[in-house]
């Protein structure tokens, strides 16, 4: 298949109060090819969601970012902010974890939705509103024609997320990124929502970067998964793989404190500690002072992404062929 979106050495670094860069991004390498829904996981700060705004250049002005970024082809780093414009809720589209942050609250469901038909299409005003009722029933809003004469504070939650998808929807986008989407929903609409992602995805064949910290939601939509920790990948897999044989002793954590939902158990673990801050990443394995299995080297020197024998890829010592019989000697 081919790829949507190839990113390569992404760094995304913020000047802090003493005017200081700090690196919250530090390096990341993926790919999205077409159809497929990649995960991102980790603990929140582990840089997932700047990862993200990177990619759409949503960080404002205080965000440097470097690397490369390529969408369908073409390098968006360097694109101007009005190229950007064009791409931004056209060809990528993104959702977010709480509707309002892309909804205007002052504007009728129907007028913003219709401006991003006006922006990116040439639809006229009439087929724009028919275009638009349209989109609110296929996201499944009952009553759509009623609905788009409504703004946001009068709908629920769960519509809003409806409306901001079908937003996200109207010009049939390549790519949606989705920032834990379904995070402050409750679990019943929270399984029509993914559901509703799954249906756009598998009807469009557009692609989904899904950004999430629940690996429930990663095992029902995703096909392969990155694993982040403290602005890295420290892990990569197709889904049954990271599920069945994590590497990565974060990975190993992650899903070891997944609550049982089924059975209603509680979470029996979590992994001590917390992420390090950004400015604030030991030296050495950035997870050392989190990991049961830290040796001597880890505390020294950073291991690198390598490609393990199944075809994922683990940032680790202990998956690394010579680790430790070299000690501090090694570069
Ligand atoms: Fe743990 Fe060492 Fe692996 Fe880091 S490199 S995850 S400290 S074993
Ligand atoms: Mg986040």
């Amino acid at each position: 298949r081919p790829s949507v979106l190839e990113v390569n050495g992404l760094t995304t670094q913020f000047s802090n109060r003493q005017n200081r860069a700090v690196t919250v991004v530090d390096g990341v390498d993926f790919t999205v090819k077409k159809g497929e829904t990649l995960g991102i996981v980790g603990e929140s700060g582990c840089g997932k969601s700047v990862t993200s705004l990177s990619i759409m250049r949503l960080l404002g002005k205080n965000g440097k970012v470097s690397g490369s970024v390529r969408f369908e082809g073409q390098e968006t780093l360097h694109l101007s902010e009005a190229d950007m414009r064009k791409l931004r809720g056209n060809r990528m589209a993104m959702i977010f974890q709480e509707p309002m942050t892309s909804l205007n609250p002052v504007l009728t469901i129907g007028r913003q939705i219709g401006e991003v038909l006006h922006l990116h299409t040439s639809l006229g005003p009439e087929a724009r509103k028919q275009r638009v009722i349209e989109l609110l029933t296929l996201v499944g809003i009952p009553r759509a024609k009623d609905i788009y004469a409504e703004y946001p504070h009068r709908l629920s939650g769960g519509m809003r997320q409806r409306v901001m998808i079908a937003m996200a929807m109207a010009c049939q986008p390549q790519l949606l990124i989705a920032d834990e989407p379904t995070t402050a929903l409750d679990v019943t609409i929270q399984a029509q929502m993914l559901g509703l992602i799954r249906e756009m995805r598998d009807n469009t064949g557009m692609s989904v970067m899904l950004i999430t910290h629940d690996l429930g939601v990663v095992a029902e939509m995703c096909d392969r998964v990155l694993v982040m920790y403290a602005g890295q990948v420290i892990e990569s897999a197709d889904v049954r793989t990271l599920l069945r044989a994590p590497k990565h002793p974060y990975t190993m954590g992650l899903i070891r404190s997944v609550p049982h939902r089924a059975t209603g158990v509680k979470r029996l673990y979590a992994i001590p500690g917390n992420v390090p801050s950004p400015g604030e990443w030991p030296q050495g394995c950035r997870f050392a002072p989190r990991c049961s299995e830290a040796m001597p080297i880890c505390q020294q020197q950073s291991p690198s992404l390598l490609k393990m024998a199944d075809g994922s890829e683990c940032r680790c010592w202990l998956h690394a062929p010579d680790a430790g019989t070299e000690g501090s000697e090694r570069t």
